[in-house]
């Protein structure tokens, strides 16, 4: 149940003075239904009315505010010439302009003879100051007046500023005192007001700084929503992790065999996040647990190897990923790896079928089968594991959270990993996967060399097809990434197609390509024709940018890359060089560059730091691109500014998760007033997990 002090504050708009059916609906499309939609609409910019010269200092052009005496009124002799009316201060005259004015507000607003206060832009008109729809006009004796700063907040056609103005004053005065959910220290230590002051600085701001993301109020009330966030996350995250899960601490005499079996060492980063999926494997609570690592940094091992203490107490892992590629790829490196541990591992994706798919069925209830990997198919009704206790999934973005969650049902308490190599800068992990551990793997493993990075303009294009015909003589492999877009509107082909023609006509037959509008089976069959070595060069959309490996393509060319964004750029790249020869990207571009792309280009030839390219992405790009294309469903930010208030997200954090270790029931006066915080922005569906009474 919503305390009772916010209901003001979600009450219908309607409610507030001055706002009728008509403009409510107005105001509705720029704020929100509810009052509290109204008091958490941010102005955008401050008027400063603050400059109050007489008439004769007031410069042609600026903004001010006068205070004049009404000499005349000159109605206009027809209707399409302007309403005039000349007022004057000891140091000149000003004419006020109306177009299409009702002469009866005029003469009400400025009666003949009266002072005013007049607030606008002064115009030029041929050498006499005008001001024409002055933007307030006051009677000095008014109570109230001016505000020296006003707020200017969005609009929207057919409302006018005023009545934004008025309904987000009347919804301020109905804000109540609200008890105070911060933590005293934390607000002195940063001399952040309290919320009633912090949200009345918004709307009654005393000067542009009052507005900005560095203001203390605007800070005191970007971390209030953070804090929401944060806090709505770890409840669930506790919940979660309270529904009971399983203990699987084998002895470890599998996974030392499987290490033995590896061809190669674990680096630092793997063990590490090995130890920590071990622990939660270990403790009976349920793991969720995110791994994020960079293209490359080896998240198939630790995958594999975590395997091994759940198949070692006789329960099966399921590993789940996005493409049939990437399926076949891990039980093509997993097998010989399994084998030698004594893993049974198998695949299962849409191609099996009839009486082979059965048989892969069977072996799977029967417990013959440890270790599945699949695509989307595992997903089916029929597959019946035996008793599946770990649910692997790979390329995580690639799967909404109903078909994880179908995997797990599954299962029996299944424990779950999920892994990523999309980079999200440190700030924004907190946020898209606050519900979850995280683990995450910075490093890669020795001995990779960096990618030879270059951009060039496309006019090279002919050098670069002779660099190319060099390197497939030499017997390695190209990727050749083309963005997408229509070449002509008559013949609707991608640039892909075409430079598949042009290149088609060059190396003939060692050419493939692949395309978005190709079924899976015939992307799979061009794929598999690349990684087997019968292709040479391999023309494509960014179809190719999910985790595959062909250790002998040493080449990236992207084409027009100065359309791709920076975290696309470096998925791509990560396609090469993942094996022990020397490889370059080659980033053509087609001038001129905007200040973005020349930033991207700059920065993918300075560093192959997949969370450092993450950070200036963010930069470059804003949060809400970054989390719009990586993950849906994220609440909309209405003070905090993920790019301006990343400190205050990692405070956040960690009080959230101190408050849920503490207080994991809110019952404390402070875990009283965080439930009101929590609804004031919504995020109250994690009150309901809390325990009731
Ligand atoms: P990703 O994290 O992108 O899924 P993979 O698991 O596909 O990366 O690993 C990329 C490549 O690195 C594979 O060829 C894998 O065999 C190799 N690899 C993984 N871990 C190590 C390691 N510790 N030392 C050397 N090579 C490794
Ligand atoms: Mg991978």
């Amino acid at each position: 149940m919503r305390p009772a002090i916010l209901n003001p504050l979600f009450a219908d708009i309607t409610s507030l003075k001055g706002v009728g059916p008509r403009l409510a609906a107005l105001v509705q499309k720029v704020s929100g239904a509810r009052v509290i939609d109204v008091l958490f609409t941010r102005p955008h910019a401050v008027i400063d009315r603050s400059f109050r010269p007489k008439i004769a200092e007031a410069a042609i052009g600026s903004l001010a505010t006068l205070e004049v005496t009404v000499d005349r009124h000159d109605p206009p002799p027809v209707k399409r010439l302007p309403y005039r009316v000349i007022c004057s201060d000891e140091t000149g005259f000003i004419t006020l302009i109306f177009f299409n004015a009702r002469p009866d507000y005029i003469a009400t607003a400025l009666p003949e003879g009266a002072k005013r206060i007049i607030s606008g832009r002064i115009d030029d008109y041929s050498g006499a100051r005008q001001m024409t729809h002055p933007d307030h006009i006051v009677d000095p004796a008014a109570a109230g007046g001016l505000p020296l700063f006003e707020p200017v907040y969005p609009l929207t056609a057919g409302l006018p500023p005023s009545v934004m103005r008025k309904a987000t004053q009347a919804a301020l005065a109905r804000a109540p005192q609200m008890p105070e959910w911060q933590d005293a220290a934390f607000l002195r230590a940063n001399a952040f007001p309290n919320w009633n002051a912090a949200i009345s600085a918004v709307h009654a701001p005393r000067s542009a700084l009052d507005i900005s993301p560095q203001s203390a109020p605007i800070q005191r009330l970007a971390y209030d929503e953070l804090l929401a966030n944060q806090l709505a996350l770890a409840l669930i995250r506790r919940a979660r992790k309270k529904a009971a899960g399983r203990s699987f601490a084998p002895p470890g005499a599998l996974r030392k065999k499987a290490l033995a079996a590896l061809p190669f060492k674990l680096t630092g980063a793997q063990a590490n996040a090995l130890k920590e999926i071990d622990t939660d494997l270990a403790s009976p609570d349920r793991m969720v647990r995110l791994v994020q690592g960079d293209v490359g940094s080896g998240k198939t091992a630790v995958a594999f190897l975590a395997a091994t203490a759940v198949i070692e107490c006789g329960a099966q892992t399921a590993l789940l990923a996005p493409t049939e590629i990437l399926a076949r790829q891990h039980i093509e490196t997993l097998s010989p790896i399994a084998a030698k541990a004594g893993v049974r591992i198998d695949i299962l994706t849409g191609r099996d079928k009839g009486q082979a798919r059965a048989e892969k069925l069977r072996r799977l209830k029967a417990r013959e089968t440890d270790l599945l990997i699949g695509t989307h198919a595992l997903i089916q009704e029929d597959v019946d594991f035996a008793d599946l206790g770990l649910v692997i999934i790979d390329e995580q973005h690639r799967f909404g959270v109903n078909q994880r969650a179908a995997l797990a049902a599954k299962g029996w308490r299944a424990d779950m990993i999920v892994m990523t190599a999309t980079p999200i800068p440190r700030t924004l992990a907190l946020t898209a996967y606050g519900d979850m551990d995280a683990t995450a793997i910075g490093e890669k493993p020795p001995g990779r060399k960096p990618v030879d990075t270059r951009a060039m303009p496309i006019e090279r294009l002919d050098e670069v097809v002779e660099a190319i015909s060099r390197v497939i003589a030499r017997g390695e492999q190209v990727y050749w990434v083309c963005p997408l877009v229509e070449e002509s509107d008559l013949i609707p082909m991608t640039a892909a197609e075409e430079r598949y023609k042009h290149l088609f006509g060059l190396f003939g037959d060692k050419v493939g390509l692949v395309h978005g509008r190709m079924s899976a089976a015939e992307k799979d069959a061009v794929m598999e024709r690349f990684h087997r070595g019968a292709l040479s060069l391999l023309i494509a959309t960014t179809v190719i940018e999910v985790g595959v490996n062909a250790p002998n393509a040493v080449v990236m060319v992207i084409e027009h890359a100065e359309r791709f964004g920076l975290a696309q750029l470096h998925q791509l790249r990560g396609r090469v060089g993942r094996g022990d020869k020397p490889a370059s990207c080659l980033l053509l571009y087609k001038g001129p560059l905007n200040d973005t792309a020349t930033a991207r280009l700059k920065i993918l030839r300075e560093t192959e730091d997949g969370f450092r390219i993450a950070e200036e992405d963010l930069r470059l790009r804003g949060a809400g691109d970054l989390l719009g294309s990586a993950q849906s469903g994220f609440p909309r930010l209405l003070f905090a500014d993920y790019a301006v208030h990343g400190e205050l997200l990692r405070a956040a954090k960690d009080d959230a998760t101190m408050i849920v270790d503490r207080d994991h029931d809110l019952k404390t006066p402070r875990g009283e007033a965080l439930r009101i915080l929590l609804y004031l922005f919504s995020r109250d569906d994690a009150i309901k997990l809390l325990r009731a009474g």
